[in-house]
């Protein structure tokens, strides 16, 4: 699943490849991606207009677009997209040359399909803009609402991040999954993090130390740098220890497994050991 490495990936792409190309076409004819605007109502937004930035808070793109060309005319709306489970951003040049980013294609069991090609621009310079998406789990919105999701996990200052993730009593990894404090860590992003900082995923956050809280941050900034560096999540240092049997790569001991947070979860079975007064009951 897309996690913030591979989004910012994608806004990367999108900055690099997809501004001041004028738009000529829209199929949006996928209602459910384009859930709540009906067919049409995307397309009359956005013809004629160009992209002209992209952003991203967490999983959560949204680029701005520019007028019409008309004199005067003011700005577009704002284009949000979201990867879901498994989307990628593919972007066709004027010369015909793809390049996409998003969802790993190693991660696809079947040959793509252009059945997946769940939203489309078509620049007048005759490349295009498009949401590939085997699980149509993703989502193309005007004007997204943000307001809802934490700070950038690759934003938070150390103040924010102590105060956010400390408050309450939950597992430390179902608070680093929690979007709506912070925003862009997914599954395999908060194992490693964990991992890194050598603190248990079941920690009560009520009883980090503030060295486990400093640990978490810094780790939180290195994991998310080396991912986007590398290319995603799945390049992480405990993604080849995650089955039965495998081992951690710092110290050897077996990877434990069980689900926090409601997710499969890993850690090393000697350096992230519970300590009895981190027990949460309740994860
Ligand atoms: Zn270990």
């Amino acid at each position: 699943m897309p996690e913030l490495p591979e989004v910012e990936i994608a806004r990367s792409l999108i900055a690099d490849q997809a501004l001041h190309r004028r738009i000529v076409d829209v199929d949006d004819s996928d209602s459910y991606v384009t859930r709540p605007h009906p067919p049409g109502e995307l397309r009359s937004a956005l013809l004629g207009r160009s992209l002209t930035a992209a952003h991203r808070r967490g999983k959560t793109m949204w680029l701005e677009t520019s007028g019409t060309g008309d004199a005067g005319a003011p700005g577009g709306a704002e284009l949000g997209i979201h990867l879901g489970m498994s989307g990628r951003i593919v972007i066709t040049g004027p010369d015909g040359t793809v390049a996409e980013a998003g969802e790993p294609r190693r991660y696809d069991a079947r040959p793509p399909r252009t059945a997946w090609n769940r939203f489309t621009l078509t620049f007048a310079d005759g490349g295009s803009l498009v949401l590939f998406d085997p699980r149509r789990l993703g989502r193309v919105r005007l004007n997204p609402d943000i307001g809802a999701l934490g700070p950038d996990a690759r934003q938070v200052t150390p103040a924010a991040f102590r105060a956010l993730i400390m408050k309450g009593t939950i597992a430390v990894k179902a608070r680093l999954l929690d979007q709506s404090k912070i925003a862009g860590v997914g599954n395999l992003l908060a194992d490693e993090i964990l991992w890194q900082a050598r603190v248990s995923p079941l920690a009560r956050v009520d009883t980090l130390s503030s060295a486990q809280v400093n640990r978490l941050y810094r780790a939180l900034k290195s994991v998310l740098e080396s991912a986007i560096a590398k290319g995603g999540a799945h390049t992480g240092d405990i993604v080849a220890a995650r089955h039965p049997g495998g081992t951690c790569p710092r110290d050897g001991a077996p990877m434990a497994h069980g689900t926090v947070g409601g997710r499969s979860t890993w850690w090393c079975s000697r350096e992230q050991a519970l300590r009895p007064e981190q027990r949460n009951s309740s994860a």
